[in-house]
């Protein structure tokens, strides 16, 4: 049996391969390479280059792959400020991608689906820890494009018995332990490889938005998971699915809300440098605070996040940083 893993050559797709090779699974990866790198993927799983808007690319691949399990679907686009400058990009990729896929699941008789949802798909939370049950009320349509995602596939569930999985995201931060793979986006946008890149030595410094939130500290805050963690819940939601159990929706996080100044302070002392900050206006879209209730997965799912000390996520991104200064480099960049 094969799972089919879309968006595998990404962050969190990578991770998510590599799991799935290391447990023994047979991986078939799906990736355009747009934002996604081919050294990311393991050469253990077989690689398919193509676009997920693509039905002829995608009726292709599950002709070939007969024997698909379960598909876990990445590709997607993420970026908060983007979106909300280019809200179509997301809704035709995210949201559109979504559609064609799940016609080609229908077709090819493919019934499980594991999916990257987003805490973004519940906007500014009524209460904290945000559960999984609380109002999904998206302030920027990268949040909204991920939950048009979970509603289309509700319906597909109902009309085609297509069950799934959502998993929404919090934070993802970190790298494999050995640094071998890694965060590596272009241009990058997330907190913690800034603050790296700022660590390393690549930016001047970094500009803290938005510093009159009412939290703790006027900044934002964040709940943060490692991504060997995120990954292996993908895997855990697989075989509940494979177990026959119902579709469901779960928080990914750890729980635990961490300031953008409190992370800022934990990279520095993971990585001994000074790190120079300045405080600069709020981004558009970002919601002031967001932490999971993540009980449900660990309860249904047995979920067990190894990485519970935010200042080790960030020494594993740290270590891969410093062997990997230029990321995977395969962009023909200086
Ligand atoms: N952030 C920041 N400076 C940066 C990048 C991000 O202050 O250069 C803040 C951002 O406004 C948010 C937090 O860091 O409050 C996390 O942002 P990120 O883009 O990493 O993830 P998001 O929460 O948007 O998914």
């Amino acid at each position: 049996m094969t799972v089919v893993v879309l968006g595998g050559a990404g962050y969190i797709g990578s991770h998510t391969v590599d799991r799935l090779i290391e447990k023994g699974y047979d991986v078939a990866v799906i990736d355009n390479l747009i934002t996604g790198h081919r050294a990311a993927v393991n050469p253990k799983a077989r690689f398919y280059q193509g676009d997920i808007h693509d039905r002829a690319f995608l009726d292709e691949v599950f002709n070939k792959e007969t024997n698909v399990e379960g598909v876990i679907h990445f590709a997607a686009f993420s970026i908060v400020p983007e979106s909300m400058k280019d809200p179509l990009k997301y809704f035709d990729n995210n949201t559109g991608g979504m559609i064609t896929l799940l016609k080609a699941m229908r077709d090819h008789d493919i019934k499980r689906i594991i999916f990257s949802s987003t805490a973004a798909t519940y906007g500014e939370p009524k209460q904290i820890p945000i559960k999984e049950t609380d109002p999904q009320i998206p302030t920027n349509p990268y949040g909204e494009s991920k939950l048009c995602m979970e509603k289309i596939i509700h319906w597909s569930d109902l009309a085609y018995g297509i069950k799934f999985v959502a998993l929404r995201y919090f934070n993802v931060a970190g790298a494999k332990a050995d640094g071998s793979i890694g965060e590596d986006h272009h241009p990058e946008t997330h907190l913690i490889p800034i603050i790296l890149q700022v660590a390393a030595g690549e930016r001047t410094g970094l500009k803290i938005f938005g510093t009159d939130y009412p939290t703790k500290d006027g900044t934002n805050v964040r709940d943060y998971v490692h991504v060997v963690d995120l990954a292996d819940a993908h895997i855990l939601a697989l075989e509940y699915l494979k177990a026959g159990n119902d579709s469901n929706a779960f928080n990914l996080g750890s729980s635990t809300g961490f300031s953008n100044k409190e992370i800022l302070e934990a990279a520095r002392e993971a990585t001994g440098q000074p790190i120079p900050a300045e405080d600069a206006p709020r981004r558009a879209g970002d919601p002031s605070t967001l932490i999971a209730a993540s009980d449900k997965a660990r309860k249904v799912l047995g979920w067990k996040p190894q990485y519970d000390d935010v200042k080790e996520i960030i020494k594993t991104a740290w270590n891969w940083k410093q062997t990997h200064p230029k990321g995977y480099n395969d962009r023909g960049e200086a």
